[in-house]
């Protein structure tokens, strides 16, 4: 089946040119911006005619788009992919990042967040301390608050659903809670003198209750046993994972997918991890979208484990980027998250497939306590203008990718 033409993008099937001289490319993308790239390697040519009509890759086909030697080919395929979802928009959000603590008792190996209770660096705040960090660092337009934190093995379960409610009342919205953290809740949540675990269906609909209006897709790492076991042992397994968001799915919560790649995880895995996702959307919608993560190379067990010492190559993260664009057909942002890959290579990634900036965040502190060399925020500003200097129109988002105010494009020069 051949799609037509998008009115958005003028986006179609690729154009084989006629008996290509030696040297000569193989393949056109025809590109939103109404040029076309070429495309040298065949194979890639052979996919990317399958995409662009409509067909959806296959588990060799993916591993051939992380082998191929084109990858200007395949940024741009991504890039056909994306357009064909947004047109020339790329999202940003006015967002917040609350760590309320950093006592945890997981023990992944890649973290170098995680605290005990009696550790020096330890933090833990009580609901009036989380008040005033949010009055301290809110600002008029503040839209999402994004919590990510450690699996406290002492607060109770009032405590989270006081702090969701705390925090939706306040006017914010709430985007919070992994898989992982969900997975401890059942454990907490139970009633006095009980023993079995509640639902995650309870614990996500008390949650909902109290205001969570979106998750946010940590915990995932990659969801291959062999890495599993080696660098999250102790943390939800990846069947727990995909259950809570399947169940969030379905009582209308939107969630987005992580992946943490660039340490032991092989190529095969990484695209394993992406077509779990695929399969999950297909079978329960809900993701809004996938965000990559960088493995982060300082002070945590896994880099002195494996000697790892250098953060992932902007090759690496452009190729991971625009293969994820292609595979994840049916999920609708691929995000480029600046505090791991920065802000220069995610406003390159938006000509290969990226959609999403992420946001302000203004206090990020679990990279950055693996090493993240970049700054812990973002003025919105910045964002704008990393979004408008690519040829893009900057779109503020909500937590739910709800459209608040469309900014002027810039003409390229
Ligand atoms: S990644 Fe999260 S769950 Fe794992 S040790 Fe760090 S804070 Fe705990």
């Amino acid at each position: 089946m051949t799609r037509p033409p998008t009115a958005a993008t003028g986006a179609t099937p690729t154009q084989r040119s006629a008996g290509p001289a030696a040297g000569a490319p193989a393949t056109v993308v025809p590109l939103p911006n109404g040029h076309a790239a070429p495309i040298h390697d065949p194979a890639l040519a052979r996919i990317a005619d399958k995409v662009l009509s409509g067909g959806r890759v296959t588990f060799e086909e993916g591993m051939t788009l992380f082998a191929t030697p084109d990858l200007p080919g395949l940024a741009a395929l991504a890039d056909a992919v994306r357009a064909e979802k947004v047109g020339d928009k790329a999202y940003y959000v006015h967002s917040l990042r609350l760590s309320q603590t950093n006592v945890c008792y997981v023990g992944c190996t890649f973290c170098g967040f995680q605290r005990t209770m009696d550790q020096e660096g330890v933090w833990d705040m009580d609901l009036p301390d989380v008040w005033a960090f949010v009055e301290k660092h809110a600002t008029p337009d503040l839209v999402e608050i994004h919590i990510s934190s450690g699996h406290h093995p002492k607060r109770g379960w009032d405590y989270y659903l006081d702090l969701t409610r705390g925090l939706t009342e306040r006017g914010y919205q709430v985007k919070a809670w992994t898989a992982a953290e969900i997975h401890h809740f059942t454990r907490i949540a139970r009633p006095a003198g009980t023993t079995a675990p509640v639902s995650y269906r309870e614990v996500l609909s008390e949650l909902k209750d109290a205001g969570l209006i979106a998750m946010p897709g940590g915990g995932a790492e990659i969801f291959a046993e062999r890495v599993r076991r080696r660098i999250a042992r102790a943390k939800v397994d990846a069947d727990g994972w995909l259950d809570v968001h399947r169940t969030a799915h379905e009582l209308g919560l939107p969630t987005n997918a992580t992946m943490l790649y660039g340490h032991v995880e092989t190529l095969e895995e990484r695209l394993d991890h992406m077509m779990r996702i695929r399969d999950l959307q297909d079978e329960a919608p809900g993701f809004m979208s996938f965000v990559p993560l960088a493995f982060q190379p300082d002070n945590n067990q896994l880099a002195r484990e494996i000697g790892k010492t250098e953060f992932t190559t902007g090759l690496d993260d452009l190729r991971n980027l625009a293969v994820a664009r292609v595979v994840l057909d049916n999920v609708p942002h691929v995000k480029g998250y600046w505090i791991m890959i920065t802000p220069e290579l995610v406003q390159v990634s938006l000509g290969a497939g990226v959609s999403d900036v992420d946001g302000t965040i203004s206090d990020e502190r679990i990279a950055h306590a693996s090493g993240a060399s970049t700054e812990t925020g973002i003025t919105e500003g910045e964002l704008i203008r990393l979004i408008q200097d690519a040829g893009r129109t900057p779109v503020k988002r909500d937590a739910i990718y709800t459209e608040l105010e469309v900014h002027p494009a810039r003409p390229l020069a």
